[in-house]
């Protein structure tokens, strides 16, 4: 058989490697490719949120230096559970830092929300790998992110399943070859639901996912369609994409996760079973590939694969975080701010789902001033952050009666 492999393999020793929000779903499928191939790798830090009894577990069993658990009430569990392992244990915000600048040569960015930005940057500034999963980073810091990425010869590698696919379909591609970039969406739970039934949506429909087993966020912010403005912003900050060089595709079968549209016509897509091991095994592995026991994609089986242009009335997110995009500056930080508390409440049943988006909405209005901003710093951007949280906290009551 031919082999075109000329240069060694790019990972001979073990990799150190660290997950910050291992606990999570993101987190929970990296240790499991980990796991599969452990002589291949050294895990340096695992870090999470509050449950402390899985993170004393997923650190025992993959032999991790460190277990970091943020919230500091839950340390007692931790160092319990892991008394006598000589695993190294440490809790709150500046031990989450830490467990970021330990050195390791790929790091998994899978923490939710704005609270991952510090760390995550940590993690970016060791000048190695991150793979990154987070999101909100981009959406909310964009810009300066990146500018830490470039600062630190960083290997920068997206986890989010469209964006590792875009970087597979465009990779060798010079920028001028690229015409326009579609993300897909699966459509959420709600897809074919009229507005006046997602007035009444409850919790646990929002959070039944067609396709993906994900955490609560990202699966609230699927049925908002929220998420696919979170990863129009993200994809713009990644590949330097223009505003109109992007758009969004509804796919309910989420087997085609992105489609690049090159200058002569052709189309180049990236399929695979939704299943997030596939996107993380393409971080992991990178720059080459690694065997992944995913179900493989069978389309006879599929059968029929349909797209639909996304319906503006009903799903009025990605028309927000197009003009987002469009703003620029600090609109980003407070269509995120704003979501991320909008969805907070929608959790607490303080607000109806429909709620959720025109949050978002209300609390870009009343923040024109703070989306005109140009952060000089995370510093400014968190202060933008919490600014335009207390802006959507205020808005609250005002659609609280809505529900
Ligand atoms: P999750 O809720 O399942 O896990 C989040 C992790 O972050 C957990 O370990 C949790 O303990 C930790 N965490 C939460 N709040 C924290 C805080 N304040 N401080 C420190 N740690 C905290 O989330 P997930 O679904 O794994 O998603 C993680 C990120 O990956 C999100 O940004 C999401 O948008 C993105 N993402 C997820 C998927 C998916 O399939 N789950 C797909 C694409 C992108
Ligand atoms: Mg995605």
């Amino acid at each position: 058989m031919l082999s075109i492999r000329t240069e060694p393999r790019a990972h001979a020793a073990p990799r150190r490697i660290s997950v910050l929000g291992a606990t999570g779903s993101v987190g929970e499928s990296t240790l499991d490719l980990i796991g599969r191939n452990a002589a291949s790798y050294r895990v340096v830090a695992l870090t999470g949120g509050r449950n402390a009894s899985r993170l004393a577990e997923l650190a025992i069993r993959h032999r991790a230096q460190l277990a970091v658990i943020s919230d500091e009430h839950c340390y007692a569990e931790l160092c319990a559970a892991l008394a006598g392992t000589g695993i190294e244990t440490a809790s709150g915000n500046e031990a989450l830092l830490d467990a970021a600048e330990r050195p390791a040569d790929w790091i998994m960015a899978a923490i939710v929300g704005v609270a991952g930005l510090q760390p995550t940057l940590r993690a970016v500034r060791q000048g190695t790998c991150t793979a990154l999963a987070n999101k909100e980073c981009l959406v909310s810091a964009g810009a300066i992110f990146m500018a830490e990425v470039a600062r630190h010869s960083t290997t920068l590698l997206p986890v989010d399943s469209e964006h590792s696919a875009a970087l597979q379909v465009m990779r060798g591609a010079a920028p001028d070859e690229i015409e326009k970039v579609y993300l897909t969406a699966s459509g959420g739970p709600f897809r074919s639901w009229t507005r006046e039934a997602m007035a009444e949506a409850r919790i646990e429909q929002a959070l039944q996912h067609p396709n993906w087993s994900m955490g609560r966020k990202v699966t609230l912010d699927s049925a908002t369609l929220m998420n696919k403005g979170l990863e129009l912003l993200e994809a713009h900050h990644l590949f330097s994409l223009a505003p109109e060089q992007l758009d969004v595709l509804i796919h309910p079968q989420s087997m085609v996760h992105c489609l690049v549209y090159y200058r002569d016509g052709s189309v180049l897509a990236q399929m695979s079973c939704p299943d997030m091991r596939t996107p993380i095994a393409y971080s992991l592995a990178w720059p080459e590939r690694m065997d992944v026991p995913t179900k493989r994609l069978d389309l006879a089986e599929a059968g029929t694969l349909t797209f639909e242009a996304p319906d503006p009335e009903r799903f009025p997110a990605l028309r927000l975080a197009r003009q987002t995009l469009s703003a620029g500056r600090s609109a980003g930080t407070v269509f995120n701010a704003a979501n991320e508390v909008a969805g907070e409440a929608f959790f607490e049943e303080r607000i109806g789902f429909l709620a959720i988006v025109a949050l978002v909405e209300a609390t870009m209005d009343i923040a024109a001033d703070l989306t005109a901003l140009t952060p000089a710093s995370v510093d400014d951007v968190l202060a933008i952050d919490a600014e335009a949280r207390q802006r959507a906290l205020s808005l609250l009551p005002r659609f609280a009666s809505r529900r």
